[in-house]
């Protein structure tokens, strides 16, 4: 079976792992503060806090910027829910706008229309790894007066204009095992802002500067020195998986045929965390024909967040038509670095055989 992801992890993260445990430091220290300082340089940010997952990455960087009960953040509907429950953890609303059906990130065109009085945030998702239009989203942002926290938690090292995402707003990073870096589980803040920094770490560490004195409520959402040490050894091999997966989705979108492949914006770096291709009313029959042929494929996402049970009792009743179209058409392809040629060309093959 030609697999959808695996985690890429080398004798040099099993040293790294070994040797932590041997220097028995295992919770939060020097490793964490090593693969920090490497993630901002990375993004080019002044700062990076690191978080016990993605998820805890969000809700931290929501609390940093003092978003809570009675206010809104707008979001898109068609990603990981967990962007959205990250806002509603901090007793927060998130406020739906429709994607753009190219890039399948939010339409930056349709948000000024969703902002009322109560806005407070935009957080926008570079959804498998390509990046918002985050001119436009600034732009908005700064006009409104708008915080910005993007939902970076796919798109490690995905560019606009030479620029990290991440380092536009406050950036939230996710290393699950099927990121295109992991640390098993395991988050990233990034911002330029001393003041969210300060307080992401407060959030992050119950809330206590020095031990045992508490400044503030907070959580336990740090990361520990093994995942650190495993973060450090993969964020160096990151550009090189960048260029696989890029290399492999060049590949594809040049032979395959009777479908839609991804766009990547001119002036935007896709890093292709999913290539996800649109098959109008014959997914699920190419799904289930990859998959006789030994072909792994995922739909990403197959109901959007407003439309999911666990979001009706707060009363979501928004029709958000492209979004909804896009989840019955959407089918990501194995794109990861382990892929050999031969497996590339038989996942074209497979493809491409279904219509003749
Ligand atoms: C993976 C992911 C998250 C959550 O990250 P975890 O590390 O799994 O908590 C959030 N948003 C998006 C878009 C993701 O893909």
């Amino acid at each position: 079976m030609i697999s959808l992801s695996v985690p890429l992890l080398e004798a040099e993260e099993k040293q790294a792992v070994l040797e932590v445990l041997e220097s028995r430091q295992l919770a939060q220290g020097e490793k964490v503060r090593a693969f920090e300082e490497a993630f901002a340089a990375f993004c080019g940010t002044k700062h990076a806090i690191a978080t016990s997952s993605g998820t805890t990455a969000l809700q931290t960087a929501i609390l940093a910027h003092g978003i809570g009960p009675g206010d809104e953040v707008i979001t898109t509907p068609f990603t990981f829910i967990a962007s959205a429950n990250a806002i509603l953890f901090a007793g927060a609303k998130p406020v739906f706008v429709d994607i753009d059906e190219r890039t399948y990130n939010i339409d930056a065109s349709r948000i000024e229309e969703a902002l009322t009085p109560r806005t407070k945030a935009i957080l926008p998702v570079h959804l498998f790894g390509h990046p918002c239009d985050m001119e436009a989203i600034m732009d908005i942002a700064i006009r409104h007066g708008l915080v910005v926290i993007e939902d970076a938690c796919q798109a490690h090292g995905a560019m606009v204009k030479g620029r990290k995402v991440g380092s536009f707003g406050t950036g939230c990073f996710s290393f699950y095992p099927t990121k295109n870096i992991t640390t098993a589980e395991g988050g990233m803040i990034t911002t330029d802002s001393d003041e969210i920094a300060d307080r992401a770490r407060l959030i992050r560490n119950h809330g206590q500067r020095e031990r045992y004195y508490h400044e503030m409520i907070g959580y336990n959402f740090r990361m520990t020195e093994i995942q650190a040490a495993i973060g450090l050894v993969q964020l160096n091999k990151l550009e090189r998986f960048i260029a696989m997966r890029r290399a492999n989705a060049a590949y594809l979108t040049q032979k395959l045929k009777g479908v839609i492949t991804p766009l990547e914006v001119p002036g935007c770096r896709h890093v292709y965390h999913q290539y996800t291709i649109r098959v109008p009313n014959s997914r699920d029959q190419l799904a289930n024909y990859l998959r006789e042929r030994g072909i792994a494929t995922g739909v990403y996402y197959p109901l959007p967040v407003h439309k999911q049970r666990a979001y009706q009792c707060l009363g979501y009743a928004d029709h958000l038509p492209v979004a909804e179209a896009v989840s019955r058409e959407v089918l990501a392809l194995p794109v990861h670095p382990a892929l050999t040629r031969e497996d590339l060309d038989r996942i074209i093959e497979g493809v491409n055989s279904l219509w003749s």
